[in-house]
């Protein structure tokens, strides 16, 4: 029979009651042993759900208080000492410091889980003296076999990935740190043997990045160290989000099975399965249903699938699994009740992709004839949604189509534009500007409630975000900043906002992911061909720029970014969805300059989350990715002034993209990478405008005036003066009134100072 099997299930709760119980107890709203208590029924319940669906291979572990990587860390006491931890099992108050900091110490950093939204806490090595705390692993077995009767597979992050994703030591130390951890595993592992653990995933997807003669050396002794000194004990090498690098290498590391993403890594994974085989005496662990998108699989090519891979494995040693763990996929579609019927019936989310699981596991042990009916019912909702008319606008196909061959470029170089758009505006040396958004101050928050519960109605609303623009647009001139923005009040979300008046979105009830921490996600489903059908930002724009002389900012989320934060649909390239949002927003970006706005910013802070693992991939996305840009701004005149912006990353090796995507003036942030982006902008004389964000948003401390004179001069050792721009690092929506003015007050004051000086 062959085995079906989970690598994870999500934390979260059909309706969030992990996030709703974290936050009552951060809240002292929860004793701690009522919180225990709540957190077990939803550990159990997640358990049972997978046990009643019949998988094979339950995982246990998975479930966390916050975060994977973080509880690794407390399992080893790898604490940072300013948490003033003294030993023994880590308690909820010093886990959480670490998670989230407390008023005397900082936070760990944390930081996105390889491609995916995911972000994790990151181990601080420095100073640990590592030690097993308290065997959670075996824990969570026992609970699941005392409660359920589950035979469960504990899950465990594997040393070599662990210590590629912590920080505070240096590459040469790296051996020692690992001689330090190994007898931990080692122990962990024992006592899971002891207590009759057959299988356990141990989770290595740093093996899909590239990996060094070293690292193989480092996995032979990893690997072969637990087969000496625990032997019975079953371990799947687990990878996941692409195909593995140093296959051979790899599948012939001493472990009992190989875990295999045939979803992201489908084309890499199946070609060095082909061609180099697979051990005979190994166990496959073959991820066909996909952990991170939310549709329904064709079991029909899934089957398939596994039916090439059962020539290449023997079938009694196939497990049908999971592509990575199910944590990037919502739980439940049951209670969706508001979509269309052809949209629901092609969704699987988590508990779907269980029914998904158990099937494949039984056609391909039984043969098809045994699911005969679930084909047939799976091909009806998948050729429902194909044959839907939202995905058959044959007006964006073949515009598409058309755009793909072209290559989409501003009608005179940046230097020409420049001395247009300089004659136009008269802009004084270092402009001023902000980045869009303005405090979403509680009486903000409270209107759209009011408004979207029917109690204010349209007019009410719009009365009031005009109050609010008009408000800004005085502050804004009274300070004396240059370029004006309208504020963004009208908008929740970046990404969102554009969605809901976009073709070929969809928005779900229940589709929330984690993030990180208690913090969940509802990104919008692009399921159909993407059109514009109105305009979506004129109208406050364009009022904003009525009540002030200044130019006003039309303020757009770009093309790569509103993908990268929605789910979807995989029947077509990433880079065609990107190429009909592009297309979309241009016809936005077209409005706004025929409304009479000059300067349009797109903004695009999620480009570099969409690179992808594999190196030599990522040149091909960033130059889709920057078309895609070009496609949305290339058609405005040399007089309109196309802005962009990017934030939450490093941005420093990728320079040259972001000198392609041609806008005329950049504002990006600097404080979490500055030395490195100013060390580069050193080394590769950027020629367009720029501004390097003068201070940090993040926190509500108010820099002083000497601070951003300081980063001013400290950029304009590098950049050209006349292209140099001053701004904030990013949005200001989560600050409050009175820190945002005095902030904005001593750029002003710092940028007249620069001026005065150069
Ligand atoms: N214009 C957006 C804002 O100011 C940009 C947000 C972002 O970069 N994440 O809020
Ligand atoms: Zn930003």
């Amino acid at each position: 029979m062959v085995k079906s099997s989970v690598l994870g299930y999500p934390r979260i709760g059909a309706d969030r009651e992990w996030k709703k119980a974290l936050e009552a107890f951060w809240a002292g709203k929860l004793e701690e042993s009522e919180f225990e208590q709540q957190l077990q029924e939803i550990r159990l319940n997640h358990l049972r759900k997978q046990q009643e669906k019949g998988i094979d291979l339950i995982p246990v572990n998975d479930f966390s208080y916050y975060d994977h990587i973080l509880d690794t860390a407390a399992m080893f006491g790898i604490i940072p000492k300013r948490f003033s931890w003294e030993g023994g099992a880590v308690p909820l108050s010093v886990y959480y410091g670490v998670a989230r900091g407390t008023k005397d110490a900082a936070a760990s950093e944390m930081t996105k889980w390889f491609n995916t939204n995911y972000h994790y806490i990151v181990p601080e090595l420095n100073g640990a003296s590592p030690v097993v705390t308290e065997n959670k692993p075996l824990t969570a077995y026992r609970e699941a076999k005392e409660k359920l009767g589950i035979e469960g597979k504990p899950v465990i992050v594997g040393p070599l990935t662990f210590l590629k994703l912590s920080k505070g030591y240096s590459a040469s130390e790296f051996d020692a740190w690992l001689n330090k951890l190994l007898p931990l595993y080692v122990q962990v592992l024992k006592e899971l043997a002891a207590e009759g653990v057959q299988w356990v995933q141990i989770d290595e997807p740093i093996l899909v990045t590239k990996v060094s003669d070293a690292d193989v050396a480092r996995l032979q002794t990893i690997y072969g160290t637990f087969a000496k000194e625990v032997p019975g004990l079953h371990i799947v090498l687990q990878t996941y989000f692409e195909a593995v690098d140093r296959y051979a290498d790899i599948v012939a590391l001493p472990v009992k099975g190989i875990g295999l993403d045939f979803v992201h890594g489908l084309q890499g994974n199946l070609e060095s399965l082909r061609t180099l085989g697979f051990p005979a005496d190994k166990v496959l662990g073959a991820g066909v249903i996909d952990g991170r998108g939310i549709w329904k699989a064709s079991l029909r090519v899934k089957l398939a699938l596994l039916e090439e891979l059962a020539v290449l494995v023997p079938a009694e040693q196939l497990i049908v699994q999971s592509s990575s763990s199910l944590l990037h996929v919502p739980v439940s579609t049951e209670r969706e009740t508001k979509l269309a019927p052809e949209l629901k019936g092609a969704l699987a989310y988590a508990d779907e992709k269980l029914v998904e699981l158990v099937l494949l596991a039984k056609a391909v042990s039984a043969g098809s004839a045994e699911i005969a009916a679930e084909l047939e019912a799976c091909d009806r909702v998948l050729q429902a949604l194909q044959d839907s008319e939202a995905r058959n606008r044959s007006d964006v196909q073949e515009k598409v189509a058309e755009l793909r061959v072209q290559q989409p470029q501003r009608s005179r170089p940046f230097a020409e534009r420049y001395a247009a758009q300089q004659a136009k505006y008269q802009l004084p040396l270092f402009p001023t500007t902000t980045i869009g958004s303005f405090p979403q101050s509680a009486e903000v928050r409270k209107a759209r409630q009011l408004w979207r519960k029917g109690e204010w109605n349209n007019e009410q609303y719009e009365a009031f975000i005009r109050e609010q623009i008009d408000l800004w647009i005085l502050l804004q001139e009274e300070i004396g900043i240059d370029v004006l923005v309208h504020g963004e009040f009208e908008r929740t979300d970046m990404v969102e906002f554009f969605g809901e008046k976009l073709a070929g979105f969809a928005f779900t009830q229940y589709g929330w992911v984690q993030s990180y921490g208690s913090r969940c996600v509802k990104p919008p489903v692009i399921y159909g061909d993407v059109a514009f059908i109105g305009d979506m930002t004129v109208e406050e724009t364009k009022y904003a720029q009525s009540r002030t002389g200044r130019p006003v900012k039309g303020m757009l989320t770009g093309p790569i970014t509103i993908m990268n934060w929605s789910f979807v649909r995989d029947d077509i390239s990433r880079e065609q969805i990107a190429y009909q949002l592009a297309y979309a927003l241009r016809q936005e970006v077209e409005a706004l300059e025929e409304a009479g706005i000059g300067m349009i910013q797109v903004d695009e802070p999620a480009v570099r989350e969409g690179l992808p693992l594999k190196e030599e991939e990522q040149a091909g996305y960033l130059a889709w990715a920057v078309k895609a840009f070009r496609i949305t701004t290339c058609t405005v005149q040399d007089t309109t002034q196309i802005h962009t912006h990017m934030c939450y990353c490093e941005f420093h090796d990728m320079i040259d993209s972001i000198e392609a995507m041609d806008a005329d003036v950049i504002s990006i942030e600097t404080s979490r990478s500055h030395g490195e982006l100013i060390h580069s902008f050193e080394l590769n004389t950027y020629k367009l405008g720029i501004g390097l964000g003068v201070y940090d948003i993040h926190s509500p401390r108010v820099p002083g005036v000497e601070e951003m004179t300081a980063m001013i001069e400290r950029a304009l050792r590098v950049l050209d003066p006349k292209l140099f721009w001053i701004n904030p690092d990013c949005g200001l929506k989560t600050r409050g009134h009175a820190e945002t003015v005095a902030s904005l007050r001593n750029m002003v004051e710092a940028t007249k100072l620069a001026r005065d000086k150069h």
